[in-house]
């Protein structure tokens, strides 16, 4: 693989090899454009297309890249998004020197990251969020049911998942209120409302669907690859009170529904192809409409980092990784439809807390504490069974290559105290 001629350092999330789309403002005025990080910049995909440096037949008149959302070019489909992505590790490359060599150029394309404001990517029409982790489903099913009943009988037959709430997906940097509401302490014969007390972060990763499928036409799981446009990091925040109260029969809703951060660089599925791995083996055999063919896992590092307002640098609390998902995206993709849903450009499919099998691998506060009863030690002697007010919690992602990094950047957010309230 070829070097650009953008300086990117060996940890730098954002090689040559990378480049994930988002969508940002200058700040010095200019209004939302699409642009791809490359180093410590975003090439702005506006001034490319312009230029006319991309001859990208199917994209031709439609100006994909002067929009305020990544939809018009999520809708076309894989072969345009791998066209685009070659000519512009072309067009970055250190040996072509059409923009390395056109200062003019170089100028109105480049900007600093710290010089952009970065904005929700994609008009998001629907959230699933799932539950494909083995280890996540023990572990909560352990403390909600106990060890007997601690895997739902369905699990290892079928992808489970729950629709959760668009609306109130957002960009990372966005602060978190504390939601209010209605829970049931086993100490107390009624239910009391007020802040949340047990407040929670799942480390979780998305990925957007491009082009979707007619309702009543499912997509088969060798083909939904195809229906992938890239993946971020998701942080679906959760009031464990909330949701252990309200979750039987139907399945969370108000513990969840408050908000889910992500992060603004959306790595095309393509950039992690050298990491593609096999996942953990089916425990029973599949029924045919979920049996993949191939790897369908990638060996992607995670990692969740907490700062307390009293804290001097955040702190590592979960190391995990997400080839520990038992079903994949595609297995994913392929029950959601398989009933005749139709899925739509633009949708955000989440896996549903990635957590492994060691204790540092777990990927919420739930488990790392274990329902609260065994708290984080930080290095300046604080305690944490759950989110206080201040914490800032931060989400990060990448592969490791061969000397440069593919990485998700992060997607961070600040817990805030909850709105004043008065009994009606
Ligand atoms: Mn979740």
């Amino acid at each position: 693989m070829n070097h650009s001629f953008i300086e990117v350092k060996a940890d730098s999330h954002f090689p040559i090899q990378n480049l994930p789309y988002g969508v940002f403002q200058p700040k010095n005025g200019g209004s939302p454009r699409v642009g791809v990080a490359i180093g410590d910049f975003v090439l702005d995909l506006s001034v490319i297309e312009d230029a006319g440096l991309l001859n990208i037949p199917e994209l031709q008149g439609k100006e994909v890249f002067k929009q305020s959302i990544l939809n018009a070019f999520m809708k076309t489909n894989r072969k345009v998004w791998s066209a685009v992505r070659t000519s512009l590790q072309n067009l970055l490359s250190s040996d072509e020197p059409t923009l390395r060599d056109n200062s003019t150029l170089r100028d109105q394309a480049f900007y600093q990251q710290k010089d952009v404001e970065m904005l929700l990517p994609v008009e998001i029409g629907d959230y699933t969020d799932f539950y494909a982790s083995k280890e996540h489903a023990i572990n909560v099913g352990i403390m909600f049911r106990g060890k007997e009943n601690a895997l739902m009988p369905n699990w290892l037959n079928l992808p489970v998942g729950y629709h959760g709430r668009a609306s109130s997906i957002v960009l990372s940097g966005t602060d978190i209120r504390r939601p209010l509401g209605q829970m049931k302490t086993p100490e107390s014969d009624t239910p009391i409302f007020g802040p949340s007390l047990r407040f929670d972060f799942e480390l979780e990763m998305g990925w957007f669907i491009g082009p979707g499928n007619n309702l009543g036409k499912s997509i088969p799981v060798d083909e939904a690859e195809d229906h992938i446009f890239g993946l971020v990091l998701v942080n679906d925040w959760s009031a464990r009170d909330i949701q252990s109260w309200e979750y039987q029969p139907l399945g969370p809703f108000l513990g969840k529904n408050f908000a889910t951060s992500i992060s603004p660089w959306v790595v095309p599925l393509e950039a992690l192809e050298p990491f593609r791995v096999d996942g953990p083996k089916p425990e029973m055999e599949q029924l045919p409409y979920l049996q993949q063919s191939g790897k369908g896992s990638f060996d992607i590092q995670l990692e969740v980092h907490l700062r307390g307002e009293k804290m001097d640098s955040p702190e590592r609390i979960c190391q995990s990784n997400f080839r520990h998902l038992y079903w994949s995206m595609a297995q994913q993709i392929a029950h959601h439809t398989v009933g005749g849903c139709n899925l739509r450009t633009g949708d955000l499919l989440a896996s549903g807390t990635i957590s492994g099998s060691t204790p540092e691998s777990r990927g919420s506060l739930l488990e790392l504490t274990w329902g609260g009863s065994e708290p984080i030690q930080m290095n300046n002697g604080e305690q944490r069974n759950w989110l206080e007010n201040g914490d800032e919690l931060t989400l990060t992602a990448w592969c490791q290559g061969d000397g440069y990094r593919i990485g998700f950047g992060e997607v961070t957010g600040c817990v805030l105290p909850a709105l004043e309230y008065s009994k009606v």
